[in-house]
């Protein structure tokens, strides 16, 4: 089963709006197990909607619409189709019923334009449309299936997760579905990951195994096509079960949740708190923690100690370590280990970390953009620093630099 995603409408062309439709229905159609070979977008226009519909017959066995089913003149999905296919428009009274009730008390002339989006291609299966007045269309003609479906996400979505779906696992005697397990790793880049379990890469078949990073962190999908969750969960034991036991320092969760949120779980499961010291990061690390619901249980609070004199007054970090002849200054392992003691005496927590660091895009106190260490303290130890020299542009350094700090938290 090929299938080709076409989204109609010139809003689309010209950069108006983003095509999350495209999106939204090439992940539904892999759960279903179905292959989504092309994604086209075309604008309304009945010519070029024809030519796009000749040329995705000649490569894939079901057409996904989405757009162009409302009620204005541009909307032209349903008519251009029709065309194509040398078929007539019939009415779905249930649909129109819906639209003059809608539109009762209403000039004649509105429920005349508004009865279009009761109309079908002639012999489609009706997909009912609970959130907006176009009905969706389903039919099969000369071994080719076509889903239409409405331009709103607000309507397509709910319309394709039920009536589509529906429709498309009954013509199409949908056993498998497409299973993954999205398993996330921190302290570890993308080609390193890769590398750990490059033997399982090569030689996959079922289930399939592929990488992919984003904003300082790694995810490695397991996916398996099965009849269900069970018989997935089989299939993919023992692939999940090595890569677990190879991965243990670095997986941190087996669904795709941010390193924050396991990191807060994890404190207030240890009844544990923390302090962050914050320079080229701002604040990030502190906003990371609290984007986490319930995280006022295990995150006390941080300094954005961005000056010298914020480290010196607030964080106490001595004033021999940041300027003078000799000093290691700002960005140093002994100011990094300078912040974390201050901020874990200030605050009273278990556990503080500390950020300094250039971030870009120019050196500082002569030394290379990318270069940061981060302090870690605990009470009743002496305090740790690592250091690091990450590549990428500013926010791209800001980020890896306040995932490895959530990262020590965690390990
Ligand atoms: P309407 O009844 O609103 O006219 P329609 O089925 O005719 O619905 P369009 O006219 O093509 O759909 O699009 C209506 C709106 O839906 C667009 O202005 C846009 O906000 C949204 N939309 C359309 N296509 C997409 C898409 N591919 N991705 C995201 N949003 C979309
Ligand atoms: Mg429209």
């Amino acid at each position: 089963m090929r299938a080709e995603i076409v989204a109609v409408g010139t809003e689309l062309l010209l950069g108006q709006i983003v095509n999350t439709n495209a999106q939204y229905l090439s992940r539904g159609l892999a759960e279903l197990g179905i292959d989504v070979y092309y994604q086209t977008v075309v604008g309304d226009n009945e010519e070029r909607l024809k030519q796009a519909i000749a040329i995705a017959r000649g490569r894939a066995d079901l057409i996904v619409f989405t757009g162009g089913l409302g009620p204005t003149m541009d909307d032209l999905t349903r008519d251009a189709l029709a065309a194509y296919l040398g078929r007539g428009i019939e009415m779905h009274e249930p649909t129109l019923a819906k639209i003059e009730d809608m539109f009762s008390g209403r000039s004649a002339e509105l429920i005349e334009i508004n009865r279009r989006q009761a109309m079908l291609v002639a012999g489609a299966t009706p997909l009912r449309n609970d959130t907006g007045l176009a009905v969706g269309n389903a039919l099969t003609a000369d071994g080719t299936h076509y889903l239409l479906l409405p331009g709103p996400p607000r309507e397509m979505k709910p319309m394709f997760d039920n009536d589509g779906s529906a429709w498309l696992r009954e013509k199409l005697g949908l056993a498998d579905a497409l299973h993954s397990v999205v398993l996330k790793f921190a302290g570890i880049g993308e080609s390193a990951l890769e590398e750990l379990y490059i033997d399982l890469i090569r030689a996959q078949t079922d289930p399939t195994l592929a990488t992919y990073a984003k904003e300082g962190e790694v995810a490695l999908r397991v996916s398996t096509k099965a009849a269900d969750a069970e018989a997935a969960a089989r299939r993919m034991g023992p692939a999940l079960q090595e890569i677990r036991s190879r991965g243990e320092r670095y997986l941190y969760a087996e669904q795709d949740v941010g390193l924050e949120t396991e990191v807060v779980r994890l404190l207030t499961e240890q009844r544990r708190t923390v302090a962050l010291a914050e320079s080229c990061t701002g604040g990030m690390v502190a906003a990371m923690l609290t984007t986490v619901p319930g995280s006022a249980d295990a995150f006390l609070g941080g300094v954005v100690s961005y000056s010298n004199g914020v480290k010196r007054q607030l964080l106490g970090v001595p004033e021999a370590l940041l300027e003078g002849e000799g000093a290691p200054g700002a960005v140093s392992e002994e100011t990094a280990r300078a912040m974390a003691e201050g901020a874990l005496k200030a605050a009273g927590s278990d556990l503080a970390v500390s950020i300094t660091g250039v971030a870009g895009p120019a050196a500082s106190e002569g030394k290379p953009v990318g270069l940061v260490y981060l302090g870690i303290a605990q009470r009743g130890q002496p305090a740790r620093a690592e250091k690091l020299q990450l590549s990428g542009d500013r926010e791209g350094i800001r980020i890896r630099a306040s995932k490895r700090a959530l990262y020590l938290l965690w390990l």
